[in-house]
């Protein structure tokens, strides 16, 4: 009896979600046809996210983000980079990767760099650049909504392009979980810059839940750490080598790549 209930709701949860997305799909289908023409925009928003295996993640976060991006009065896009093969999962490499690409594409002030499982509280808390990079996702659930340390850089930040090509973007050479907002943290303030907050609770955010299974975290990030700013300018976007595939959908353009660690490799320090 129960079971049937719950099946049933299930069913009107994902036929609520379906028809929700479909007028997203209809309102929505110019905001990837940004101006190439365009010399420069401050308030068009690249929106980066790494990506591998959470396929059902993807409609909950474009649901939740497109309205409040809307309201904010941002130009924006997505750009979902999928890492294939077998290695660890290097979240940062997407990064430089997805960057190097939107760039291609179409002219961005800002770049928004977001995990797919995070899920702002308050459409207030603005997706735009500033003087300093920003880092949005202040508060989290998983953290009991406080900052788990001073320097933590995890989650959702937003760089402009400018700062980004200045700090030489994120490092390739972090292959599993964890170290790799840690380093970027480093590469911003040696770089000269402070990195800002949403101020009270608008850096609040939900994460969706999900399993584990496959993750492996970097052990050899403590060690990388140690050398963030000798390695700051000999790894990053200037070293950056992959071959993606570009399959440009209605809500977003889907990047794939298979990364290999023999093309960013880790230096031996
Ligand atoms: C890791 C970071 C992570 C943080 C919070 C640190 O130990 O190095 O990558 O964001 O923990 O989970």
């Amino acid at each position: 009896m129960w079971l049937r209930a719950s099946i049933i709701l299930k069913a009107i949860i994902q036929v609520i979600i379906l028809f929700k997305q479909q007028r997203i799909f209809r309102e929505t289908s110019h905001i990837r046809h940004t101006s190439p023409a365009r010399k420069s925009c401050l308030t068009c928003v690249a929106v980066l996210i790494p990506f591998r295996n959470r396929h059902e993640h993807l409609p909950i976060f474009f649901l939740h983000l497109i309205p409040m991006l809307q309201k904010q009065r941002l130009e924006f896009a997505f750009y979902v980079i999928e890492q294939t093969g077998t290695q660890p999962f290097n979240r940062a490499m997407l990064f430089n990767v997805g960057f190097k690409e939107a760039m291609k594409d179409s002219v961005w002030d800002c770049v928004i760099f977001h995990d797919v499982d995070h899920l702002p509280e308050n459409d207030r808390n603005y997706y735009g650049c500033g003087e300093m990079p920003r880092h949005f996702a202040a508060k989290l659930d998983k953290y009991m909504y406080i900052l788990p340390y001073k320097e933590f850089f995890g989650g959702v930040s937003g760089l402009t392009v400018e700062q980004f090509r200045k700090i030489n973007g994120f490092p390739n050479a972090f292959w599993g979980w964890g170290g790799e907002d840690d380093d970027l943290w480093n590469r911003v303030h040696y770089a000269g810059y402070n990195v800002t907050r949403p101020e009270g609770d608008l850096g609040k955010y939900k994460s969706i839940p999900h399993h584990h299974r496959g993750e492996v975290q970097f052990l050899g990030r403590y060690k990388l750490l140690r050398y963030s700013k000798e390695r700051q300018y000999i790894d990053g976007l200037n070293n950056l080598v992959y071959t993606p595939k570009i399959l440009v959908d209605r809500l977003y353009t889907n990047i794939s790549v298979n990364l290999m660690p023999e093309l960013a490799p880790i230096e031996d320090y």
